[in-house]
């Protein structure tokens, strides 16, 4: 799945830095079997299930789900059998995925689009991953970083701090309550759509409203035929920042917004580069699971039993008890689906 259809150029291989330091709402720390999984989900795993009602039930495959979680807990994607066969090559730093547009996947996947007349640097937590980033455009290029866009806002958890030297952060307006630190803001914010020019390059940036966050963004690069959909598509289980504004029908909503727009790659927030069709099957994913959960609200199962009783296996998003998935996004979901908590 990873770069299919891409030529994905390895620019830098050194040696292989690690994961970044997770946090809470950072989708990769689950990182399950993702795509191959959802490409498949909801219509094609339905008639698997001899009813959609059975398919929230799960027992029968109580055993996949544990061993997915073993899966996961063991590091996931990487986990493959693939690795057996072979030693794992140090991944790359570096992928090049259209011309002067590059993602760094041990970054965030926070994307480059290098210019004549400066960069643009698209992404989340980019303050987190400052040092690193600097260290791989040092690589690629001479020019600094003019704008930096993110992707979404977690309210209190912004992360705007400390940009780059003479550039601007860019952000949707909205996501809940106030940073903590007053200078972690933005320095513009935008309520709809915005196109930034830099050197030869368009850049739009469209607010999709809330759904992971309290205000979601997308950034187009019509001209590479590419779009960053930030965490509104992960290799992760879904995590519905309820705190922020977030919703699973605002998610729906941002994500029919994100596939009205003409572009063949995705960059999603964690995880491998993807196609167009990959944003499709989360959505229809997602869609699945929120039909899951208003079964189980339609027949009265209560909040606490609910997860037990939930199938999630097949979407690719194996139930973690520890995980935020479980913790937030779950209840958080049962109680949008029942009407409140
Ligand atoms: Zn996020």
């Amino acid at each position: 799945m990873q770069g299919r259809g891409l030529a994905l150029a390895v620019l830098a291989a050194a040696a292989w830095i690690g994961e970044p330091a997770g946090r809470q709402n950072t989708p990769r720390q689950d990182a399950p079997p993702p795509v191959e999984a959802g490409a498949a989900a909801p219509q094609d795993a339905a008639p698997q299930d001899a009813a959609p009602q059975d398919a929230v039930e799960g027992d029968e495959t109580a055993g996949d789900t544990a061993a997915a979680d073993d899966a996961a807990a063991e590091g996931g994607a990487t986990e493959g059998a693939d690795a057996e066969d072979a030693p794992p090559e140090p991944p790359p730093e570096i992928l090049e995925i259209g011309d002067g547009l590059y993602v760094l996947p041990y970054c965030g996947n926070a994307t480059l689009r290098v210019t004549a007349d400066g960069v643009a640097l698209v992404g989340d937590r980019l303050a987190q991953y400052r040092a690193e980033i600097a260290r791989l455009l040092a690589t690629l290029t001479d020019q600094r970083i003019a704008y930096e866009l993110h992707t979404h806002r977690h309210g209190a958890d912004d992360d705007f701090a400390a940009a780059a030297p003479g550039s601007r952060r860019l952000g949707p307006v909205g996501g809940g309550a106030p940073p903590r630190e007053p200078a972690a803001t933005p320095d513009i914010v935008f309520t709809s759509r915005l196109s930034l020019f830099l050197g030869d390059a368009e850049i739009r940036l469209r607010h999709v409203g809330g759904g992971h966050s309290g205000a979601d963004a997308v950034v187009a690069f019509p001209d590479r035929g590419t779009v960053h959909a930030g965490h509104l598509v992960t290799d992760g289980p879904p995590f519905i920042d309820y705190a922020s504004g977030g919703s699973a029908g605002g998610w729906i909503q941002a994500l029919d917004d994100l596939l009205a727009l003409e572009f063949d790659t995705l960059v999603p927030g964690a995880g491998p580069v993807l196609e167009k069709g990959d944003a499709q099957a989360f959505r229809d994913r997602l869609v699945t699971l929120r039909t899951r959960i208003e079964q189980l609200v339609r027949r009265g199962v209560a909040k606490e039993d609910a997860v037990r009783r939930l199938e999630t296996t097949d979407l690719g998003w194996p139930l973690d008890p520890a995980g935020d998935f479980v913790r937030e996004t779950l209840p958080g979901l049962y109680d949008e689906v029942a009407g409140g908590p």
